[in-house]
């Protein structure tokens, strides 16, 4: 028995699932969890001393590959200086400097510990700006997993085990929580037409990543925006995958839409718990302490995920990562989809910038919305998953998964990425 395996079997007796979130488990592909040493750039190493190239990334938080010099050593200079204080600290206001700097509808932003709570407290906030209780979200799209989110058809997490929505968020939750197929902008006119004048904001991630990559149609952000002032609804982007990744501005930067409020997550921890939600002026002063609504945290703005972040958002202006990730990952989708094509496997891949993801689709039908991602051949995945995986390559364990490139992944790791798809049958 390999050590993973003794080790997920002694988390089962003391972790729900063996894991501390649930798409690790590899519910959805079957077989064993790889237990993580330690990572270096592109690549994991597992307690059995095996490498593998990873394509998670710590889910996309990690831009610049794991343990990057910089940022593990702003981390650890930060930690030296103190944990964590319950008081300001200069990191906070250098990083909410740098992010407003970056998205100009940013105009000023609260820093949190995950992306779950920046999506929770920019929901809240939404709701008490504009005196209304509905939310409108996507089928597919996941924010989360507070109770207002999580409602129905939340993505990856939830899609991987069948859960509709959750049981344990109440009827009432649910009910303030309208759904709309991703993409479909006639099904949005027609909620808010029917209950516009009730919607306090319409959620949505601006380039769908977590029911595979599903980039928004020409058009639709710029819908949402206009059916959002029209009504009087909100309109919050998700960009805790997209922002900073796709480009140094987000999503919004890519299609010029504005959003009122912006929530971001992952890239901007650089590895470690720290999120933020973001927006309007107006909106955001009426945050406690400037405003009534409350909002805090006893971790947030940590100054050791501060300095992580602001080393993060250092590389960033520095380095200017996203030519050379837009390079790498257009040679390596176009790769992948040769070698299936050449193996006579249909499929189609789905690439917004740096994300991308495979999916198994009958004639290799491109997709757009959930329902699309859901009829996809998911055994076919679990089974790309485990020939890569038994030839060092690690991906999402979900074919409701994006996958994650990092500035670390050079033409070593395409190639050996590559050699292993090549003998790949279906
Ligand atoms: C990961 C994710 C979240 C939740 O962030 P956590 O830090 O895991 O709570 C929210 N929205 C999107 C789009 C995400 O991908």
């Amino acid at each position: 028995m390999g050590r993973s395996e003794e080790l997920f079997e002694r988390a089962c007796r003391v972790v729900p699932g063996g894991v501390n979130s649930p798409v690790r488990a590899f519910g959805a592909v079957g077989g064993i969890p790889r237990f993580v040493r330690e990572a270096s750039g592109a690549s994991f190493t597992d307690v059995d001393g095996a490498t593998f190239v990873d394509y998670v990334q710590s889910w996309g938080a990690s831009l610049f590959g794991h343990a990057r010099a910089e940022i593990v050593e702003a981390a650890t200079a930060a930690a030296r200086r103190g944990s964590s204080y319950g008081a300001p600290t200069e990191a906070e206001v250098l990083l909410a400097e740098r992010i407003t700097g970056a998205m100009p509808a940013v105009e000023m932003v609260r820093l949190v510990s995950s992306g779950t709570e920046a999506a929770m407290s920019a929901v809240r906030l939404a709701r008490a700006a504009t005196g209304r209780d509905l939310l409108l979200k996507f089928e597919g799209c996941y924010h989360g997993h507070s109770d207002a989110l999580l409602a129905r058809g939340a993505g990856s997490g939830v899609a991987t085990f069948g859960i509709p929505g959750s049981p344990g968020v109440t009827e009432g939750a649910a009910r303030d929580t309208l759904t709309a197929p991703y993409n479909d902008l006639d099904a949005v006119r027609a909620i808010l037409d029917e209950r516009g004048e009730e919607v306090a904001a319409v959620v949505v991630e601006p380039v769908a990543a977590n029911m595979g990559v599903v980039p928004p149609a020409p058009g639709f952000l710029e819908g949402l925006r206009e059916l959002c002032a029209r009504h009087g609804a909100l309109l919050a982007f998700d960009e805790v995958i997209t922002g900073f990744r796709v480009a140094r501005g987000g999503a919004q930067a890519l299609s010029g839409v504005r959003p009122d409020l912006t929530v971001l997550g992952k890239v901007i921890g650089g590895g470690y718990p720290l999120a933020a939600f973001g927006g309007r002026r107006d909106l955001m002063e009426q945050l406690a302490p400037s405003g009534p609504v409350y909002q805090a945290g006893t971790l947030s703005g940590n100054p050791v995920a501060a300095a992580a972040g602001l080393a993060a958002l250092d590389l960033v202006d520095r380095l200017d990562p996203y030519p050379g990730l837009e390079a790498t990952a257009q040679v390596l989708a176009g790769g992948i989809s040769a070698a299936l094509a050449s193996n006579g496997v249909p499929h189609a891949v789905h690439r917004f910038a740096s994300l991308f993801s495979v999916f198994f689709t009958p004639g290799g039908e491109p997709v757009r919305d959930f329902e699309g991602a859901r009829a996809a051949d998911h055994a076919g995945y679990a089974r790309l998953f485990h020939h890569l995986l038994d030839r060092g390559v690690y991906l999402p364990p979900s074919g409701y998964e994006a996958w994650f490139l990092s500035s670390a992944h050079g033409a070593s790791e395409m190639e050996r990425t590559l050699e292993a798809v090549a003998s790949f049958r279906g």
